[in-house]
């Protein structure tokens, strides 16, 4: 099979071209494993984490990417959830252990044992992947394989994320960042709850517009305060000062929910501005978002093609993925970026 591998940790600052291209053994499935021919994998920038070393893979060489949809090809032994031939979509969640109390309460997200795809275990930047069959998931029919990529972690995250917060219909929702995890969230708000207006923080124009054309009430940068107390916020951005700006526009009782796997180091002085009275008295609560739960991934996926979500899609041929990554990593973002794969 062909993959893009990542060898080493670097900084694409140095090093434009990260992954290299290799061919290796298909792998074959262990039992309740099944192999897919994968079509199309989604670019996320937790693999900019991956690579820079804020959250690295245990071993090298590994082959990135957690939004992987594929067709069913074969099957280890009492592997019997799936036909080959089947499309199926594996998320941010490898595997779990399938034992501790998080796995029986169905956050197995918080699971000791959790793997996540193609950081602890080969994901989808390849033309072949193996995964447990009780961690694939059917993708319905209204999306194509390039729409439902970018489906499984952005959308999937955005809605754990959502359901943290503990929204009510008609309460007031601020997005902080506003790149392909939170325009999801908005489609998904409008629908779910359609009293509650939402306020956009971002730092382009373009993305300002385009939450106000998705329905936000009102968009500014940022740094500008809120024309009103939120209920709650969820953060997407790498940085530290919107933590401290979002804290600054919730409510009394507020909640701000951390959408990140890292946060980057670059402006966390920004915390020694943290006003106990003004940022966190009054009860306040910070929470962060931890990978995906299964029951997420399911979830979602149905919600989306019964809204319906389509995400705006760019895509790249398999080659082409550490273009797609320094794309992302210099913020060149037109719409969710995926590799189309063919072997
Ligand atoms: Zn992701
Ligand atoms: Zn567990």
């Amino acid at each position: 099979m062909k993959a893009m591998v990542l060898n080493q940790v670097c900084r694409l600052s140095e090093n434009r071209a990260p992954l290299d291209r290799v061919e290796m053994a298909t792998p074959e499935p262990e039992p309740a494993e099944i192999l897919l021919k994968i079509s199309a994998c989604g670019v996320c920038h937790t693999e900019l984490d991956e690579i820079e070393g804020r959250t690295p893979p245990p071993r090298f060489p590994m082959i990135l990417g957690h939004q992987v949809i594929g067709r069913v090809e074969a099957k280890g032994n009492g592997a019997n959830r799936f036909e080959a031939g089947d499309r199926v979509g594996v998320g941010w969640i490898f595997s779990a252990c399938g034992a501790c109390e998080y796995c029986h309460q169905g956050e197995e997200n918080l699971c000791e044992g959790f793997l996540a795809t193609g950081r602890d275990a080969p994901g989808g930047y390849a033309t072949h992947m193996c995964v447990a069959e009780d961690f694939a998931f059917p993708v319905p029919d209204t999306f194509s394989d390039a729409e439902a990529a970018p489906l499984l972690c952005a959308g999937a995250i955005g809605y754990r994320s959502l359901r943290l917060t503990g929204l009510k219909d008609g309460q007031r929702l601020g997005l902080t960042g506003f790149g392909a995890s939170a325009h999801l969230v908005l489609k998904m708000v409008r629908h779910q709850y359609p009293r509650s207006e939402v306020f956009v923080f971002a730092r382009s124009h373009r993305e300002r517009a385009f939450a106000e054309e998705l329905g936000a009430v009102w968009t500014g940068d940022t740094g500008d305060p809120a024309p009103v107390k939120l209920d709650s916020i969820i953060d997407t951005t790498p940085a530290w000062k919107p933590v401290v700006e979002a804290l600054n526009n919730l409510k009394s009782g507020g909640r701000l929910v951390i959408n990140a796997i890292r946060k980057e180091e670059v402006d966390k002085d920004e915390l020694l501005r943290l006003d106990y009275p003004r940022h966190l008295w009054m009860e306040k609560e910070i929470k962060s978002v931890a990978n995906v739960a299964t029951r997420d991934l399911r979830e979602f996926i149905d919600l989306a093609a019964r809204i319906p979500i389509k995400p705006t899609v760019q895509e790249f041929a398999l080659e082409e993925a550490n273009r797609a990554l320094m794309e992302l990593k210099e913020r060149k973002i037109r719409g969710a970026k995926v590799l189309r794969i063919e072997s």
